[in-house]
């Protein structure tokens, strides 16, 4: 059978979900049988490939550079998984959407520093005013619950896309 091509990315993530796919130990000689990873922190490449077979994207949606890359990766995605709670409903970067977004730069640029306390207005991406899960900007085919989900529930996804099948999470423990 004829692989399939795997990329993983995070955007406004902690890497927690991606450190869950580590987890699968060594399934992953079982996963490596079926998909060849060709974009990923746990790989060298530095562009976001053309054509994809299936992404795990992790993380919220949170600046301007997010939304031009999540629109990119859908576009040359052809099944886009949202990788874990941020991605899926944007969870714990959300966690700043209560406040105006002048407060959160202030708290976490004034009040909270020790040293240099200045507002960065240039060089850095530019935040957007709340976090966003990933289907607020694009169609995603897959969401994969859970804060990390468990390696098995990941190992278990990418094993029914690679046999063709849908996934069934609804039933699945979202923690471990
Ligand atoms: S879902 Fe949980 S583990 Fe995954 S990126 Fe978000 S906070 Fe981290």
């Amino acid at each position: 059978m004829k692989k399939l091509t795997l990329a993983t990315i995070w955007l406004d993530g902690c890497s927690g979900c991606h450190m869950s796919f580590v987890d699968v130990d060594e399934r992953i000689l079982q996963v490596a049988e079926k998909y060849d990873i060709i974009f990923s922190p746990l790989v060298d490449v530095k562009e976001f490939p053309e054509k994809v077979d299936v992404t795990l994207l992790e993380g919220a949606i949170s600046t301007d550079e997010d939304v031009e890359m999540v629109k990119k990766i859908r576009k040359s995605t052809k099944t886009l998984i949202a990788f874990g709670d941020c991605a899926v409903t944007s969870n714990v970067p959300s966690m700043r959407n209560h406040y105006d977004l002048k407060d959160v730069f202030k708290r976490g640029y004034l009040e909270t520093s020790t040293d240099n306390d200045v507002i960065p207005d240039e060089m850095l991406p530019k935040l957007l005013d709340k976090a966003y899960p990933v289907h607020h900007f694009v169609d995603v085919d897959v969401f994969l619950q859970g804060c990390p989900p468990s390696a098995d529930t990941i190992f278990y996804a990418l094993v029914e896309i690679a046999e063709g099948r849908t996934p069934e999470l609804s039933k699945r423990a979202r923690f471990g």
